[in-house]
């Protein structure tokens, strides 16, 4: 937690992470999906989702186009607004993992920073992981049709055209969508969730 404000005292709860672990059979977590537009973030998150809800877990996707309708739909993309778009979206992840959810986040989240900081939120109860695809591929599947609209100028401040992308340096995990499936991406992403949130439960 962050320094509190004057005149803010916390409140002590009397349900610690231990007896939510011990109810749903698994710690909350964070599952960061970070990547260019068109990589497959979306696409894995919700397949992710279904695979860890029908393994038991009780896992949730804040995916960030459906937030931007609602938590971020005061932000636009320019660099400040993808600031707090992102501190926003962690806060919140943060929020449900602590409740005891496996949290699974889809955004493009492009500044190393924000993503360090989704990291704090969440107390380290975080595995982030770089969707990768190439730029060229990315463009090619245009799932929404957004390069095409990003290249002729329709839109602006767009991800690898004309808004930068930090690659992740230190990945928990690095999946490259142009040479894996979804079936083969999402079993690695949930093998290192279920070891990182699962664990040992006989501990
Ligand atoms: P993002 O959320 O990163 O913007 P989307 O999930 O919306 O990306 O789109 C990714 C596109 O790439 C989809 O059309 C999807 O079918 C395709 N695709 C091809 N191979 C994969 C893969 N291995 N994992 C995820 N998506 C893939």
């Amino acid at each position: 937690m962050t320094d509190l404000p004057a005149n803010i005292t916390a409140v002590a709860h009397q349900i610690d992470a231990e007896a939510r672990r011990r109810r749903f059979g698994h710690q909350g977590g964070v599952v960061w999906l970070t990547g260019l537009s068109g990589s497959g973030k979306s696409t894995i998150g919700v397949a992710l989702e279904a695979h860890l809800f029908a393994a038991g877990m009780n896992a949730v996707l804040l995916d960030g186009d459906n937030l931007r309708h609602g938590l971020t739909s005061d932000l636009g993309f320019s660099p400040d607004d993808r600031r707090e778009n992102l501190r926003r979206v962690g806060e919140v992840a943060a929020l449900f993992a602590k409740s005891g959810a496996i949290v699974i986040t889809a955004l493009i989240s492009p500044y190393s920073e924000d993503r360090a900081r989704a990291r704090k939120a969440a107390n380290g109860q975080f595995i982030e992981v770089y969707v990768a695809a190439d730029l060229d591929t990315c463009k090619a599947r245009d799932p929404k049709g957004l390069y095409a609209k990003a290249i002729s100028g329709e839109i602006s401040e767009f991800t690898g055209v004309s808004a930068p992308y930090e690659v992740p340096t230190a990945p928990d995990l690095r999946i490259d969508t142009t040479i894996t499936d979804l079936d083969a991406c999402v079993a690695a992403i949930a093998t290192e969730a279920k070891v990182r949130f699962i664990g040992d439960m006989s501990a």
